[in-house]
């Protein structure tokens, strides 16, 4: 009872406090609050940066904020999460500016355009939080400057951002991994927040709340657009043209905060004036921080190469793109290795700084950030960047090079296209082509997707040559290629000048194509991911279909090895008029076959075609799987060909039923500790009786390990290692004597010789195929591949399995990118993907991930022969 009196008595102490307290408690600025604008307290029962606002609190304090001040905001919500999650963007201006928005959106349109401003536009800062969702005080330090610049009372700051500008607020990119994270924060939250990092509070579970659903690090999707998330967002920015665009997010919690500059490398598609910007907008924050005493870094760690980023793509559009990051509390309080303490509210109050800062920078040079903008596109579209066009040829992989007309035409770029035949640049374009003029305004986002290298800066790469001879490790944070014609598999030249055709909308369906008369048959030639697609949605559907391992060639047309037919003597006149359908949902191709009868090749009835039928498969998920490829892995199956996957965690694989699948897909990752000897037996013994085991990049030494290995490959050391010498004479009490005469003979001295080769961070790669083998159908021609990290593997023995892609010789390797010479000469002939027999299964191994952000379409028709046929050609 004493206690209940107490606790009231309190109640009644904390109420009295908070109304003598000033308002400063609801910023964390001090001043007079407007009190009809709600508070964080009023709407969801906690002050700011005392909880990690939920998301659901995150909507519910958002329509509040929204709904007490109709008149300077608008709301709009731009994609839904795959969890079901709205997504929202909220505009904030002076009320004389949100009664004209229409006019300044479309003044804004015109600037972008590269038109003259009929002076209406005003430049909008986009501040865009939480794309991580672990990152969490980014997403409360949004909330807290909607309500800054909603409430604050003779704050001039406020009142110049809120009458010079539009200030676009995206408070949680990411939902799905933000509820993800509170959900395992609050169910591992004791009675007190826990400060060691060691806590369950601050040690998320598998997947971590970094990732969206599909596990995808939606801050490398700008350019693929795989995920809702980013189409929606990509969509809205385009809408609205910011002028300064800011990513904020949050690193490991023993940093301090980092904006603005950037760290080297540098985009060569940036220009001299954003990088002028970005010493403006740089010097705005230190000020702020210097005035408050926060610690803070630059031009280190966080560079502005990768397109694909919150930045660089938003630099690449014109805008003066930024990230920001604060070091992570990853929960309340976290102790720094210093010994200091982290607060969650010392990172929602910098974001909150920072936000206001660089909406502030804009605000008092809005005219200089307009013109600039406005410069910038005009500029490129009277040809500053080039004036030559890209042709992409319909011939060759036709679906992935419509796709890729359509998601770069999503992205604001002037996509034209021209049905075949046609003829262009002295070349022709029998099935039509897509031209992509270099003369437009999103002109360097264009070179920097299509060029089929981006150079990193010389001076930047010497300096990683010295520190790699001195062993010191180098400093590329991301891929070094990312040319999207060959990651897609098609064929993309520039030429020198215009090309005509008509414009193509992202949203146009891909018209199918029908070939062929005759009721015997319908052929699915096996050349793009829409026939994957197709066959996929055909057999789940529960058509009858046959595989052929051979070319074959039937009234003066090829049917490349891969072709699947769907006979009808063994499906229903409704299930082939369904197919017809389908055909057109997909906008895949078919050939309609009169006969059996062919002019070369195998006859529909020969063994070479087998019956295809639709694999049960499971992947592995959870411990010792990387989140990233698993999901990336998973999404590629399910979303783009269609098949649905059953993930199974590590833990449970040894002792998982396996008898129900054909495949199991490990993807990448160190899983041999959560498997377990039992785990690794329940596979082996699935792949004996009859299973598909699929393992990438470094799962593949899981499988490779020990005297009887599933697959008999070994990972290399580095070039010139001897990892077996040192063992060697172990036991001897002495060592030789050498004389050591020189620095080199000194490095030779202390070398590790287990050491592995250096990081590859990431490059295009050619490989070359065994064009005998059923994997790698409709790869006839080699394929570009992603290399990255450290793995390279001994070729597999002829007596033990078949080298299906290798990557090719020293001087034709390198597709685009940077590779360090000696990883050129060391993976030059070594296997990319291998195929070994086991009892009556097969193991196939990838090297490097086929399906890394799901942005190499082009490969898709391998990881469909390695998922979808491996099981039919294996039975
Ligand atoms: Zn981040």
């Amino acid at each position: 009872m004493r206690n209940t009196i107490w606790g009231r008595g309190l109640v009644v102490l904390v109420a009295m406090w908070a109304m003598i307290q000033p308002a400063a408690a609801q910023s964390f600025i001090d001043g007079r609050f407007d009190p009809a604008i709600p508070t964080l307290a009023d709407t969801v029962g906690h002050a700011p940066a005392t909880r990690i606002t939920s998301p659901d609190q995150t909507y519910a304090y958002l329509n509040a904020l929204v709904a007490a001040a109709p008149d300077r905001t608008r709301m709009v919500q731009y994609a839904t999460s795959w969890e079901g999650r709205p997504l929202y963007y909220v505009i904030l201006s002076a009320p004389e500016n949100i009664a004209r928005l229409d006019a300044v959106q479309a003044d804004l349109a015109n600037i972008a355009a590269g038109r003259v401003s009929n002076g209406a536009a005003l430049p909008v800062t986009w501040l865009q939080y939480g794309v991580h969702g672990n990152e969490i005080s980014s997403t409360d330090a949004a909330l807290m400057t909607a309500y800054h610049l909603l409430a604050a009372q003779g704050d001039a700051r406020a009142e110049r951002i809120m009458r010079e500008t539009l200030v676009v607020i995206d408070p949680m990119q990411n939902p799905d991994g933000r509820a993800r994270f509170v959900n395992n924060f609050l169910a591992a939250s004791g009675i007190a927040p826990a400060a060691d990092r060691q806590a369950a509070e601050h040690d998320e579970p598998w997947p971590s709340g970094r990732v969206n659903h599909y596990m995808f690090d939606l801050n490398r999707d700008w350019f693929t657009l795989s995920q809702p998330e980013t189409r929606g967002k990509v969509a809205a920015i385009r809408q609205w043209n910011p002028v300064v665009v800011v990513d904020l997010h949050e690193m490991g919690g023993d940093e301090t905060y980092f904006f603005s500059p950037a760290a080297q490398p540098f985009n060569p598609n940036l220009t001299p004036a954003q990088v002028r910007a970005y010493e403006l907008i740089g010097r705005a924050n230190a000020a702020v921080f210097d005035a408050r005493g926060e610690p803070y870094f630059t031009r280190e760690v966080y560079d502005l190469f990768y397109p694909g980023y919150g930045d660089t793509w938003n630099a690449h559009q014109g805008a003066i793109g930024s990230t920001y990051e604060q070091g992570s509390a990853r929960g309340l309080v976290f102790e720094r290795r210093d010994g200091t303490q982290l607060t969650y509210e010392d990172g929602v109050h910098n974001h909150f700084t920072a936000s206001l800062a660089t909406a502030g920078a804009v605000a008092d040079n809005p005219e200089r950030f307009l013109s600039d903008f406005a410069q910038y596109r005009a500029a490129n579209a009277s040809g500053a960047a080039g004036r030559g066009t890209y042709l992409i040829d319909l011939a060759e992989r036709r679906w992935n090079a419509e796709s890729l007309g359509r998601r770069l035409a999503a992205q604001g770029i002037t996509v034209l296209r021209r049905d075949g035949p046609a003829s262009a640049c002295g070349k022709s374009y029998p099935q039509g082509y897509l031209a992509v003029p270099q003369a437009q305004p999103a002109a360097r986002l264009v070179r920097s997707l299509l060029d089929r290298d981006t150079p990193l800066p010389p001076d930047f790469l010497e300096e990683q040559e010295r520190r790699r001879s001195q062993d010191l490790p180098h400093e590329l944070y991301d891929v070094t290629a990312w040319s999207v014609g060959l990651m897609a598999g098609t064929d993309v030249t520039l030429c020198n000048s215009a090309v005509s055709g008509a414009p193509l909308a992202p949203d146009a369906p891909i018209a199918p194509m029908i070939e062929g008369t005759g009721a015997f048959a319908i052929a699915v030639p096996w050349n793009d991911s829409g026939q994957a697609r197709f066959v996929t949605l055909a057999l789940r559907e529960g058509m009858d279909a046959r595989v052929t391992d051979k070319a074959f060639a039937k009234a003066g047309r090829e049917f490349p090895r891969g072709t699947v037919v769907f006979p009808a003597g063994s499906n229903t006149p409704e299930q082939m008029a369904r197919l017809a359908a389908l055909v057109r949902e997909v906008g895949a191709h078919t050939v309609a076959l009169d006969s059996g009868w062919v002019d070369s090749g195998p006859n529909l009835g020969s063994e070479s075609f087998v019956r295809l039928t639709l694999p049960k498969v499971a992947i592995a998920w959870d411990d010792g799987i990387s989140q990233l490829s698993a999901g990336a892995a998973r999404y590629v199956l399910e979303r783009r060909i269609g098949l649905p996957v059953t993930p199974i965690r590590t833990q449970r694989l040894a002792r998982a039923d396996l008898s129900d699948y054909d495949v199991l897909l490990v993807p990448e990752g160190d899983p041999s500790a959560a498997l377990g000897d039992a785990g690794e037996r329940n596979i082996r013994d699935f792949v004996r009786k009859g299973g598909v085991l699929v393992a990438i990049g470094d799962s593949l030494e899981t499988f490779s390990d020990g005297d009887t290995p599933m697959l008999a490959v070994k990972r290399e050391a580095a070039l010139g290692r001897e990892p077996g010498s040192e063992d060697g004479d172990k036991d001897a009490s002495l060592a030789e004597a050498v004389e050591i005469a020189s620095d080199a003979e000194y490095r030779e001295a202390i070398k590790d010789e287990r050491a592995l080769p250096d990081t590859l961070p990431g490059a295009l790669l050619n490989v070359v195929s065994e064009r005998d083998h059923f994997l790698s159908a409709g790869y006839d021609g080699g394929a570009v591949v992603l290399a990255t990290g450290t793995q390279i593997f001994t070729p597999l023995d002829r007596a033990d399995g078949v080298n299906v892609l290798r990557f090719a010789e020293p001087g034709n390797l390198i597709a685009s990118g940077y590779v360090w010479d000696e990883n050129r000469r060391q993976l030059a002939y070594k296997p990319y993907l291998m195929a070994q027999r086991q009892g009556r299964g097969l193991v196939i191994g990838f090297a490097h991930d086929p399906s890394t952000r799901a942005y190499l379409d082009g490969l898709d028709l391998l990881i469909a022969n390695a998922v979808l046929v491996a099981p039919s050609r294996v039975r």
